[in-house]
């Protein structure tokens, strides 16, 4: 089902004067949102008396969990060392979801570093593989899905093209389509529906049905300059874009039943309110056209 969500603790949860991550299930609730998305950006710390307190204030509000992996990963490091740091970044992030009670757990997959771009993409690709070995021989649960995400700076790699690549390599490897990014990285190139269009018929066409219907979407207005992504903004932003209303058209017509985290700068719960709204808006106006 779809499910519109936050990425971590907006400004209004601390102006209320809350505090802890396991407080906030209630407070999505009461907001009639869905997901949260809890970030292990800079660090994979987190008891078990609080993975615990997490897991059981979300199941007891119904709402899902998502987390996302240490934002410096990087699967096409050239130094092997690294590689097998950003492998056990990644086992220790799902260890902890699986605590918590999270089921996704999104990754950026790498920067390109000082090398061309395709050998940069055939490094990763190649690492990828080798996590995958990992995954496989280690007691990792099935149900929880690795999303790759699409990057919003040009020197990252990430382009939809290379996460269509990486999710071919394992049945629970999904997509993250971040559209802030893909807008940041290509100068704003999400300003018309059609481009919009275009990218989910690529990733229809290239991804298996699943991967393709429970996408996971990352959207957030972003500043951007020649090298992309410069800074999230919120919904009040009218210069950089892109705008979620031809998204939410696709998303209705294709049916397709993505999680989708709001990653506006402070304002993510209020502007992901705004999401569910123009969606439910545009099926209401569907179901009046029949
Ligand atoms: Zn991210």
């Amino acid at each position: 089902m779809i499910k519109f969500g936050v990425a971590g603790n907006s400004n209004s949860f601390y102006d209320e004067g809350y505090k802890h991550t396991y407080q906030a299930a209630d407070w999505c609730k009461k907001r009639n949102l869905d997901l949260f998305e809890y970030s292990f950006g800079h660090g994979v710390n987190m008891s078990l008396e609080t993975a615990t307190l997490i897991k059981n204030s979300f199941q007891d509000s119904n709402i899902s969990l998502s987390s996302h992996a240490p934002y410096y990963i990087n699967m096409a490091n050239e130094d092997p060392l690294m590689i097998d740091k950003s492998i056990k970044l990644i086992l220790s992030t799902i260890e902890k979801s699986l605590l918590m009670g999270s089921k996704r757990v999104i990754i950026h997959p790498a920067s390109q570093g000082k090398m061309d771009r395709k050998r940069a993409e055939l490094l990763m690709l190649d690492n990828i593989h080798r996590l995958s070995d990992v995954l496989s021989e280690s007691n990792f649960s099935n149900d929880l899905i690795l999303c790759w995400e699409t990057m919003g700076k040009v020197g990252q790699m990430g382009t939809v093209e290379e996460i269509i690549e990486i999710c071919k390599i394992r049945d629970n490897f999904y997509p993250c389509i971040d559209f802030g990014h893909i807008n940041a990285r290509e100068q704003g190139i999400l300003n018309n529906p059609q481009m919009y269009n275009t990218i989910i018929q690529k990733l229809q066409e290239n991804l298996k049905k699943d991967k393709f219907l429970n996408m996971h979407i990352h959207f957030s207005k972003i500043q951007f300059s020649n090298k992309g992504e410069v800074k999230h903004l919120t919904f009040q932003d009218e210069l950089y874009g892109p705008k979620f209303e031809p998204l939410a058209g696709l998303i209705a017509k294709y049916n397709i039943q993505p999680w989708i985290v709001c990653e506006s700068d402070g304002t993510q719960a209020e502007d992901a309110i705004i999401m569910k709204n123009i969606f439910e808006n545009i099926l209401k106006e569907d179901s009046n056209c029949l």
